[in-house]
């Protein structure tokens, strides 16, 4: 159903107060078992929480019940400590471990290159929060979106010149998004928010250097609908612009913390309350209603 943005909106003047409301609404530890964090808070040690958030926010596209079920499909050959398990095996060992697995764009081999990358992150700096911070021109933290995108980039392009195979394959790239390419890469977005924010229950706040203010949206088509009824965005094209555009609207409400409402947000749509177009069954009640231009 195609949708309209009526006059060009600007954000309604309660929309904070819309926000807070949604966030204080949202049941987040019962959305958690809907989504795809939830798989990372069932380890206990940080540095498997990194590993495992990675190949979570990867697999993070696609219908939340599948890709939940691909995750962890993904996860089941690293066991229950997986840096020990990439700490252990060779890369040729673990070029074996997902024969079968395809989920979409994603292939085993991708999976493959993934942990052959990690492993030698493992190795190398001992973590992927090392790596990141090695990315940081030796800053003592990272506080703003065009220094963590400089990092996030080094990160990626770190990564993905440890894989496995020779080449480059499209759905490694795809796992593993290079913000400088200009894509949203929603998925590496959310890996840093899991990283950065929190402890909270949903955030795991395991990454102190990386500021929440330094954070860039993880903007998906369905984020970025809900943020135009909202006059949080008003670039057409769904890019890293986009992300930036929606990132600088909200840390208007809070510049230490811009993205504290984007699960909330997601869960408005995850959880089936927006179906985007007006619905008597699915708008009242729903707390950005009062803010909602469609
Ligand atoms: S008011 Fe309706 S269309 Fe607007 S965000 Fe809420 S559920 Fe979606």
């Amino acid at each position: 159903m195609p949708y309209t943005i009526k006059n060009n909106p600007s954000p309604a003047p309660n929309l904070q107060a819309l926000l807070e409301e949604t966030m204080h609404q949202c049941d987040h530890l019962a959305r958690r078992d809907h989504d795809p964090v939830g798989r990372v808070w069932e380890y206990t040690d940080a540095e498997d929480r990194e590993i495992v958030a990675l190949f979570a926010s990867g697999l993070a596209y696609g219908q939340v019940r599948v890709l939940r079920e691909a995750i962890s499909e993904a996860l089941a050959p690293l066991g229950d400590r997986p840096a020990h398990t990439l700490r252990q095996l060779s890369p040729e060992e673990l070029g074996a471990l997902w024969p079968a697995f395809t989920y979409r764009m994603t292939r085993g081999e991708d999976l493959a290159d993934l942990a052959c990358a990690i492993a030698r992150t493992l190795q190398r700096e001992g973590s992927l929060r090392a790596l990141y911070l090695a990315g940081a021109a030796g800053r003592r933290e990272v506080a703003t979106p065009t220094d963590h995108l400089e990092a996030a980039s080094h990160f990626v392009r770190a990564l993905r010149a440890r894989r496995m195979r020779p080449e480059l394959a499209r759905g490694f790239r795809y796992l593993l998004p290079d913000p400088a390419d200009g894509s949203t890469c929603k998925r590496l977005h959310l890996f840093f928010r899991w990283m950065s924010r929190g402890p909270d229950g949903i955030d795991l706040g395991l990454w102190p250097e990386l500021r929440p203010g330094a954070l860039v949206m993880p903007l998906d088509t369905h984020t970025s609908r809900l943020c135009r009824y909202l006059g949080l965005l008003t670039r057409k094209t769904l890019d890293a612009r986009a992300a930036l555009e929606v990132s600088q609207a909200l840390a208007r409400f809070d510049a230490k913390d811009p993205l504290k409402y984007d699960f909330a947000l997601c869960h408005l749509g995850i959880g089936r309350r927006c179906i985007h177009r007006r619905s008597e069954e699915h708008c009242p009640g729903c707390p950005i209603e009062a803010a909602c231009t469609l």
